[in-house]
């Protein structure tokens, strides 16, 4: 059955290194869908730049008239902190017991995974996709090396046999790109064309977010 995958994040703002990560886990995962999804609260960082119904604006325009790729708003619609594991409870009652559901991130993220509420219970709901980021260090908590030691798997197929459980780590082409880096250039007045969707310039642009003086 073709998984249903889920790719959680800040997104202030999404830029191609979002977009290319999406794309790359969906083909690899042979997923139906891949849906972004944005945070209201960030429960283990500073708070965004941007508030949410913009940054949700933004991945909306980037995304738009891209296969298999769609917003879900779930996370702007709950009060709250934005918990991933609530995330996959709600999706998992929403899809069913069976179907393989796929919760992706980045290097980075997962070594913080310790720190997630209820992380132990993630992999109950879903299978864990970690992808490859170029800026991520190599060093990572010894119960994560133990997580990847019992369900770790470097083949995708393996995700399709069953609804949870696994640990994938997956090679992507590397971008080292963030969100932190695109709001700095824009503060300094730098260009970030080609960094994000032309879309999602013009808003910035227009809008006059993150210290870019509006037109
Ligand atoms: P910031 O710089 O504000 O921390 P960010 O660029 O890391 O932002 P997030 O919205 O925090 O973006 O990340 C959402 C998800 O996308 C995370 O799982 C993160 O690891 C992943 N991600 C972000 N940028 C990349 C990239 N260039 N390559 C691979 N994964 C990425």
């Amino acid at each position: 059955m073709s998984p249903l995958a889920l790719f959680g994040g800040t997104f202030d703002p999404i830029h191609v290194g979002h977009l290319r990560a999406a794309i790359e886990a969906r083909e690899a995962l042979a997923a139906d869908e891949i849906r972004l999804l944005p945070c209201a609260l960030p429960p283990h960082r500073e708070q965004p730049e941007v508030g949410a119904e913009q940054r949700l604006r933004m991945l909306k325009a980037a995304i738009a008239g891209q296969p298999g790729l769609r917003a879900d708003e779930r996370e702007l619609r709950r009060s709250g902190p934005s918990y991933t594991y609530d995330t996959l409870v709600s999706v998992r009652a929403e899809i069913g017991e069976s179907r393989p559901l796929v919760l992706v991130l980045g290097a980075d993220a997962f070594a913080g995974l310790p720190d997630w509420h209820r992380w132990r219970e993630l992999i109950a709901q879903a299978h864990l996709a970690v992808l490859t980021r170029p800026d991520a260090h190599g060093l990572i908590d010894p119960r994560l090396e133990e997580l990847l030691a019992t369900v770790g798997t470097a083949d995708p197929a393996d995700l399709r046999r069953t609804p949870c459980g696994r640990l994938l780590r997956l090679q992507i082409p590397p971008l080292p790109l963030s969100s932190t880096l695109v709001r700095e250039r824009l503060r300094r007045g730098r260009s970030v064309r080609f960094l994000v969707p032309d879309a999602v310039l013009a808003m910035i642009e227009s809008q006059g977010w993150y210290g870019v003086s509006g037109c």
